[in-house]
């Protein structure tokens, strides 16, 4: 008898699904997707938290927020925490498993579920993919920093011998195989709740004042509540069933922040693992490529103009060349620090390339440097006599107004103080991306 081992069964196990594009642009969320087949397969254990992997926030095809979602199926053993409610049942996920779970089942359950909540006639493009190994990290680099195609996809797929399977193009194969590959260097988490589906559709029902309190009490979450405005950021606009989110690095702190959130009461809550924040979409090069995102040192090369709307344009030179910066109308009062810079700044920048037209969307700016900026206070004293001087205009040069005598002196100036200082700024947290690391995390 010839005996051959699995690969599989040497290797940790793991029963990986994931999926992507299974939302338009007005409804559902792919994240709900998850909840829905966490429930549907609930003889199994969640293995680690599920993940929501954010991508090239540049594709032009993206969703609304381009998330992909990736969970791990088995038989838990060793340290388990419970990170979510579904129907009122509680939601365990385990370090490690002693079995993975069945494919087949796997593969039907999750395939069913797809298939009922993708919105395919609204622009979907749902991709499901099932793996028992995980394919190469190089793949979810390419796809957070830039654009990934189909066939290098499948061919990947084809080494693991994992399954995918897509509807209406398939699409979002793509995202569920980059978030399945995704190995996290830097990590937070977010609690997401979700409603009622009676609800579905009505004004959500949160206390402001209790996100306030949240953002106030609970220094590890971020992007809550824009005080400047005194609106939350916690919930989408859209008539999704996601009551709100919150962010943060630690999950124990996230736990009591979101549970301190005064609000109608939710029908499930689920903890995820994410590169939300985490800046990983950055390429730390000069801007070259549109549809990318980058991270680069450059020098303001002129002042800044604003364009009807409000949006504010300022010219930089980068080592690759010369480039317009946006600070667009969303960003509200990170724009007065794009209005405060002069020629010869230093600044490092970071944001997108757009292609048409072509500049780059500011998300987070640090001034290094800033020039002595100087005003002109008076025409220049007569070198002679001391008397007081008057412009001879187009001529060039001044006149003394007591002994007659011309001079080419300059004029007299003083230091204008700079409105901004040496320092990191970003935009509101309304106006931040996914991606974008808070400079609250930063520090
Ligand atoms: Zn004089």
């Amino acid at each position: 008898m010839k005996v051959t081992s699995s690969p599989n069964t040497l290797a940790s196990p793991s029963m990986l699904v994931a999926f992507d594009d299974t939302d338009s642009l007005e409804s559902m969320c792919t994240t709900f997707l998850a909840t829905e087949i966490v429930k549907a397969l609930q003889n199994y254990d969640l293995i680690g938290p599920p993940r929501l992997v954010r991508l090239n926030p540049a594709v032009p095809w993206k969703t609304r927020g381009n998330g992909a979602l990736c969970l791990n199926f088995g038989m838990g053993k060793g340290a388990c925490r419970m990170i979510g409610e579904i129907d009122d049942l509680p939601v365990y996920s385990y370090d490690r498993m002693y079995e993975d779970a069945d494919r087949r089942t796997v593969t039907r359950v999750s395939m069913a579920m797809v298939s009922k909540w993708s919105r395919t006639s609204e622009g979907a493009s749902p991709g499901l993919v099932i793996s028992q190994g995980k394919p190469s990290p190089g793949l979810y680099w390419k796809a957070v920093r830039g654009m990934m195609h189909m066939e290098e996809v499948t061919k990947e797929l084809e080494r693991i011998g994992a399954e995918a399977i897509g509807w209406e193009g398939g699409r979002g194969i793509i995202g569920a195989s980059a978030a399945m590959a995704w190995r996290p260097k830097d990590r937070t988490y977010e609690i997401i709740t979700y409603r009622r589906p009676e609800r579905w559709g009505t004004p959500r029902e949160i206390d402001d004042t209790s996100v306030q309190e949240m953002d106030r009490d609970h220094p590890s979450t971020f992007n809550n509540f824009d005080h400047r405005r005194g609106r939350r950021a916690i919930s989408p606009h859209t008539p999704c069933p996601v009551l709100f989110g919150v962010r943060g690095d630690d999950p124990v702190a996230l736990m009591h922040a979101a549970f301190s959130v005064r609000s109608e009461r939710p029908a499930s809550w689920l903890m995820f693992l994410s590169n939300q924040g985490t800046d990983d979409h950055l390429v730390r090069a000069p801007p070259t490529l549109p549809g990318r995102s980058y991270d680069f040192d450059c020098t303001v090369a002129g002042l800044s103009r604003t364009l009807v709307g409000g949006h504010v344009i300022l010219p930089v030179t980068t080592s690759a060349g010369d480039l317009d910066c946006a600070a667009y109308e969303p960003s509200k009062e990170f724009r007065e620090v794009v209005k405060a810079l002069r020629p010869g700044d230093r600044l490092r920048a970071m944001g997108e390339l757009r292609e048409e037209p072509r500049t780059l969307n500011l998300e987070k700016l640090q001034v290094i440097s800033l020039v002595e900026e100087r005003r002109k206070v008076s025409n220049p004293r007569c070198p002679y006599c001391g008397g007081g001087t008057k412009s001879l205009g187009a001529a060039g040069g001044y006149r003394c107004k007591k002994c007659g005598r011309r001079n080419d002196l300059p004029p007299r100036t003083a230091v204008v103080p700079r409105e901004i200082s040496p320092g990191w700024y970003e935009p509101p947290v309304c106006a931040r991306r996914h991606l974008s690391k808070p400079l609250k995390r930063s520090s």
